[in-house]
């Protein structure tokens, strides 16, 4: 279609006047009913838990026992290797940053903070909350591609192995933000076993998607900490998960996952900041989920609202945007998100094409260290929130901008 005609085709979508958002990676107002039970839990006579613990009281460090049975195979470590910690898993990941910074952990010299310079590698594009809590505390990032396998483990194993100042890397091992993609056995076998010049060098597995499946498939990848075990590296990673998009967002249960020496770190950590975590909660979520197949049943919900979303967005861009020079998206097989690229120059002035016709993007660029994509070409399309209908909407906006883009691009 001619330059003219699409933006033609563009103001009569405006003249529309939608308002749609397409950047909320959050669970629907549908996704969250299914958990309404939760709101009545554990009942006004239900506060005993194992061990006769009155989850009303303090202590309880590293979360209630069959609280840690239940996300154990989510965290793919037995309940003794889990800690449970409050409402989240991200404020999991910043302390154990910070505990870093600050103490160093159970194999640093001295603290990360007392180092002249400190590094983690980001496979990019990645959530950009990581790499906030990279740019907040001063830790330089270093982006690593990633493909769709995971990321480049020739480039992860090359400097991994030449810089001790790099501590770490950033992964989403399974339907990740935002490509989609899932870590392949061999990745992880390279990530567990790979030589790395810091001796305190930790992976942040970050699991936040992995019972979150949109197909059938239903993807198991390697368990990084009996991999890493195997190879000698029992410390390296630090697992993380929560139920946040199980159960209510930021009103769950965030956890730990680690060797029992990096548990035992934690916990003296945690010693000074809490008495506690917050069990009444934990029981809560025991008794309505109650074990693994409980939240597997709950997935398969979550599952029949969202695949139904991912799949209008598959359909509309595959109908609008096949065969466009330099345009691809991916297809998740679960997660959160699909990940659009746009011809190099483009990104930017697609999300702004769709705000101006009222559909706001997730901004150009955040898909990236420091928010700078440096070939302007990823998009991060978030479809979980709207209604069915609005995700299609927006789906259409989408495509005419990117063609729009495209034609200007081409037309110089
Ligand atoms: N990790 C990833 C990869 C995410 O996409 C999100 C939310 O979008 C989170 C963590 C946040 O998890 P939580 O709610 O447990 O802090």
């Amino acid at each position: 279609m001619s330059l003219e005609l699409l933006q033609k085709e563009y103001e009569a979508l405006r003249a529309k006047a939608i308002k749609l958002d397409l950047t909320r990676g959050k669970p629907a107002p549908e996704q969250l009913e299914l958990s309404n039970e939760l709101l009545a839990l554990p009942g006004t006579g239900d506060f005993t838990a194992e061990g006769a613990t009155d989850v009303r009281n303090y202590g309880g460090l590293q979360g209630l026992a069959e609280a840690r049975k239940l996300l154990s195979s989510l965290l793919g470590a037995p309940a003794e290797q889990v800690v449970l910690a409050n409402n989240a898993s991200l404020s999991l990941m910043h302390d154990t940053i910070i505990f870093s910074l600050v103490k160093g952990n159970a194999d640093s010299a001295k603290p990360w903070g007392k180092e002249e310079e400190i590094s983690l590698l980001c496979p990019v594009p990645g959530y950009d909350r990581h790499f906030r809590i990279c740019e907040d505390y001063g830790i330089e990032m270093i982006p690593v591609a990633m493909n769709a396998d995971g990321p480049d483990m020739d480039e992860v194993e090359r400097l991994v192995a030449a810089d001790a100042s790099i501590r770490g890397i950033w992964c989403v091992p399974k339907y990740s933000n935002p490509t989609g993609a899932v870590y392949s056995d061999a990745v992880i076998e390279r990530l567990a076993s790979m030589k790395t010049a810091a001796k305190d060098f930790r992976i942040f597995w970050d699991n936040a998607y992995g019972v979150h499946h949109l197909t059938d498939e239903k993807i198991e990848i390697a368990n990084i900490l009996e991999r890493a075990a195997a190879h000698g590296n029992a410390n390296r990673p630090f697992v993380f998960a929560s139920t946040s998009k199980i159960t209510f967002s930021g009103a769950g249960i965030g956890g730990f996952a680690a060797s029992k020496e990096n548990v035992a770190w934690l916990l003296a950590r945690l010693t000074p900041r809490t008495i506690g975590p917050d069990k009444v909660n934990q029981l809560r979520h025991v008794r309505f989920l109650k074990d693994a197949a409980g939240i597997a049943a709950l997935m398969e919900k979550h599952r029949a609202l969202l695949a139904p979303k991912f799949a209008a967005v598959e359909e509309i861009f595959a109908a609008g945007l096949t065969g466009l020079k330099d345009v691809s998206w991916t297809k998740p097989k679960g997660g959160y998100f699909t990940s659009l690229d746009v011809p190099a120059g483009c990104a930017k002035r697609v999300v702004s094409l769709a705000k101006d016709a009222g559909v706001v993007l997730t901004p150009a660029g955040a898909t990236h260290p420091y928010g700078k994509d440096e070939a302007d070409r990823t998009i991060r399309i978030a479809p979980s929130f709207p209604k069915p209908e609005d995700v299609r909407a927006a789906a259409e906006a989408v495509v005419l901008c990117v063609k729009l883009a495209c034609a200007e691009k081409e037309a110089g």
